[in-house]
């Protein structure tokens, strides 16, 4: 049966997130298209395919120690062993930056069209129409490929996370890896003990409306550690030096998918909603009534933040 391919994606030896989101959505597609879902692992050892078979009834895996760390070449030689030796008839990729290098790649292998940075799939009458962002989120637009093979790379909380349901079955297929003309050279984070606010729950994210550093502090990062969540804020914030680059949120920063997210004097220029407009709840908090960001909040609050968080962190006690 032709299979709806997941590549798992890891770091430092962790599957990512995104991955357990693709298995899903690999799922829901298979059963549409009457394939059948699966994975392909790439690493230096099982352990990651054996970890993403707690959410999909198979894997492939190929090991090979050069696979221990993504490489454009050494991942497109992996992608070869396996379409050469399986019916594969689609792939799914993480929208991350590993992914968008790869998806080109492994599109080229397949023979197939490409769709890049989707958030939503269906299937209509056998065909998959897929919705994406184009005009940094300001328009959604559908498409289809006209190939017989598909790649599809989808952005981080277009689906809900897979749980895990037991012990797939791993299927080794052997590869001769061979140049790879990069180097890895190590991690380097951004700095040290820096946040990384894409993996929080919960996220207070000021904007220009907290006015100063301080009362940035006071309001925003108050609030936020009083939720056990993160900090975060829009562009001025960052531009003006009040928090971490690290902490920027939107198109030029990162894009978040929390279960809630609190916008605090944040006007929801498309440039700060392209990156949190994913998130599960959103509370907007703007002395404006106008203001676009309660165009896609989920509980909007009309009123002066430095009334209203006050006020919000004597309930919370
Ligand atoms: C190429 C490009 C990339 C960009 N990338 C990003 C990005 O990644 N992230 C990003 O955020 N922006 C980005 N921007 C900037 C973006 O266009 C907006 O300028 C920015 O998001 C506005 O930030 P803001 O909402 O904090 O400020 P403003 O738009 O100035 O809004 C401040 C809001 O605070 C409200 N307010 C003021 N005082 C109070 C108060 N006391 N209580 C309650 N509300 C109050 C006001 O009503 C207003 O709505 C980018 C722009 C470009 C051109």
């Amino acid at each position: 049966m032709a299979r709806i391919l997941v590549i798992a994606e890891q770091r430092q030896g962790k599957l990512s997130e995104s991955t357990l989101e693709l298995c899903k959505a690999a799922k829901a597609i298979a059963e549409g298209l009457g394939a059948a879902p699966a994975a392909a692992a790439f690493y230096k050892d099982d352990s990651i395919a054996n970890e993403v078979a707690k959410y999909i009834p198979e894997v492939i895996s190929v090991v090979d120690a050069k696979l221990e760390n993504y490489s454009s070449d050494g991942f497109a030689q992996a992608i070869k062993a396996v379409v050469d030796s399986q019916d594969v008839k689609g792939v799914l990729i993480a929208h991350s930056y590993d992914g968008i290098d790869l998806a080109a790649k492994v599109a080229m292998v397949l023979g197939a069209g490409i769709v890049s940075n989707c958030n939503k799939v269906a299937v209509n009458g056998g065909q998959l129409v897929f919705t994406r962002n184009t005009y940094n989120g300001k328009i959604q637009e559908e498409r289809s490929v006209k190939t017989d093979k598909f790649v599809a790379t989808f952005e981080k909380g277009a689906f809900d996370k897979e749980a895990p349901g037991g012990a797939g079955k791993v299927t080794a297929v052997s590869a001769s890896i061979g140049d790879i003309r990069t180097k890895f050279k190590g991690f380097v984070e951004t700095q040290a003990g820096s946040v990384d606010i894409t993996q929080a729950k919960i996220i207070v994210s000021g904007g220009r409306g907290t006015k100063e550093k301080d009362k940035y502090n006071d309001v925003i990062v108050n609030l936020a550690k009083k939720l056990g969540g993160e900090y975060a804020a829009s562009r001025p914030v960052v531009d003006a030096g009040w928090t971490d680059p690290a902490r920027q949120v939107g198109q030029s920063g990162k894009t978040v998918t929390p279960a809630l997210y609190i916008a605090c004097g944040i006007s929801g220029a498309i440039q700060h909603v392209a990156g949190m407009k994913g998130s599960q709840c959103i509370v907007a908090i703007n002395k404006d009534p106008e203001a676009p960001i309660f165009n896609i909040a989920t509980y909007g609050i009309v009123g002066d933040l430095f009334e209203v968080i006050p006020a919000m962190m004597e309930a919370l006690g």
